[in-house]
């Protein structure tokens, strides 16, 4: 049983370390979690053991992504891929507050069956007088079908592209040129750390080269989403459901994983892989024990295309007229954004810059939800 202070509790640490590992942790820090109990309530309600949830944090460091949030914000996966970690601002911990108790009634009533974004904890860092916010969500992706392609859908048209930034191939990258001073020594760990740093970054690299398309985009490419009758309509009863919150200027990610492309993906990276080994210096390094990549191995799946519905709980299969065999995974992300004065002025200027009757992404709430609603029924095939 929840009680109402609890939507406004909070715990916080304070750690003290005198030289201990202090090459890699800072001395001292603070941290804070906020309504803790109020997360655990919510984890339990979407299936997510509580120990389970604390390994996937922190058994190994988060893996960096490039994937940019409105603002600047960083974006990281748990090391497993199964949650995405946000750097959030103080605004949004504030309106997080705000919606929280909406929310978990939201979430008991639906039993948990939503696409709206898994809140599952939110904490403050502080370090040298700096805060840093996040929160943590479950993965809207799989944390082993890959993506090769990814949209950003809110069922508007006026400047609803990727940038051509976006679509830029990534920078060739930068290869350390190989160390011929240096002891022995000093050359195996190095090449550890790089082999460890290596397994840590393969995966984040690939979803680094992944641009986020848009609704023009979508339109352009002649996408759809091929699924059955069945799933078609518990999708659209769900998202029924879930945009009456009256929430404003999110978005439907789509990801598209193509089973054929990545059994082809796959063979090519063994051969790639076969390849550097029969290069390296003699082969003494592995993986060490304790990386990131062995767990991943641990949980490969049995066969392409195959995914635990209780872990991705995203994933819907292709239909078998689909041209392709695809497996999609969609949900709401960014529902921290309400309608206030700063959205106001911006439906003002692009009422401006595009005209009245121009169909623009900053409308009122049900406008909004209309509009994403029926954008998103006209995708699913
Ligand atoms: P703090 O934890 O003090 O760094 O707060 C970050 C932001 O979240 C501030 O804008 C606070 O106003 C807001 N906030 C923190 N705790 C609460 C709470 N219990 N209720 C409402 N807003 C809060
Ligand atoms: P946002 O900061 O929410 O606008 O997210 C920026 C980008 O991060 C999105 O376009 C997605 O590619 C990715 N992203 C955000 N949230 C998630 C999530 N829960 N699961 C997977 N990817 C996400």
């Amino acid at each position: 049983m929840l009680m109402p202070d609890d939507f406004k509790a909070y715990s916080k640490i304070k750690v003290d370390n005198h030289l201990f590992n202090k090459e890699n942790m800072p001395s001292h820090f603070k941290f804070k979690e906020y309504c803790p109990l109020v997360f655990r309530n919510l984890r339990e309600r979407f299936g997510i053991d509580d120990q389970d949830f604390s390994n996937s944090l922190t058994r190994s460091a988060p893996l960096n992504s490039e994937a940019q949030g409105r603002s600047g914000a960083r974006f990281h996966t748990s090391y497993d891929k199964r949650y995405v970690i946000k750097t959030i601002s103080s605004e949004d911990v504030a309106e997080m507050h705000n919606i929280l108790k909406k929310y978990h009634q939201f979430i008991v009533e639906c039993h948990g069956n939503t696409l709206l974004p898994q809140f599952l904890g939110m904490y403050r860092l502080t370090v040298d007088g700096d805060e840093t916010y996040m929160i943590v969500t479950r993965n809207v992706f799989s944390h082993r079908l890959s993506v090769y392609k990814k949209y950003d859908l809110k069922g508007s048209t006026v400047a609803r592209e990727a940038s051509d930034k976006e679509k830029q191939p990534p920078p060739p990258e930068d290869v350390p040129p190989r160390q011929k001073s240096g002891n022995v020594q000093q050359r195996l760990q190095t090449l550890r750390i790089a082999t460890r740093f290596y397994c840590a970054m393969k995966h984040v690299r690939d979803a680094k080269e992944l641009p986020t398309y848009k609704d023009n985009d979508f339109i352009n490419d002649g996408q759809k989403i091929y699924i059955d009758g069945e799933n078609k309509k518990m999708f659209l009863e769900k998202l029924r459901k879930d945009v009456e919150l009256k929430l404003m200027d999110y978005s439907l990610l789509v990801g598209i994983h193509d089973i054929e492309r990545a059994e082809q993906e796959e063979v090519e990276s063994e051969d790639n892989e076969g390849e550097e080994e029969g290069e390296s210096d003699g082969g003494v390094i592995g993986t060490p024990p304790d990386s990131p990549s062995n767990t991943l191995d641990s949980t490969k799946p049995l066969s392409p295309g195959e995914f635990d519905p209780t872990i991705d709980v995203y994933a819907i299969k292709s239909n078998d007229g689909a041209p392709r065999k695809e497996v999609y995974f969609m949900a709401v992300i960014d529902i921290l954004q309400h309608y206030d004065a700063k959205k106001k002025a911006a439906h003002a200027a692009k009422t401006v810059k595009h005209g009245a009757g121009a169909e623009i992404s900053t409308v009122n709430p049900e406008q909004y939800s209309k509009r994403f609603y029926d954008f998103i029924t006209t995708i699913l095939s």
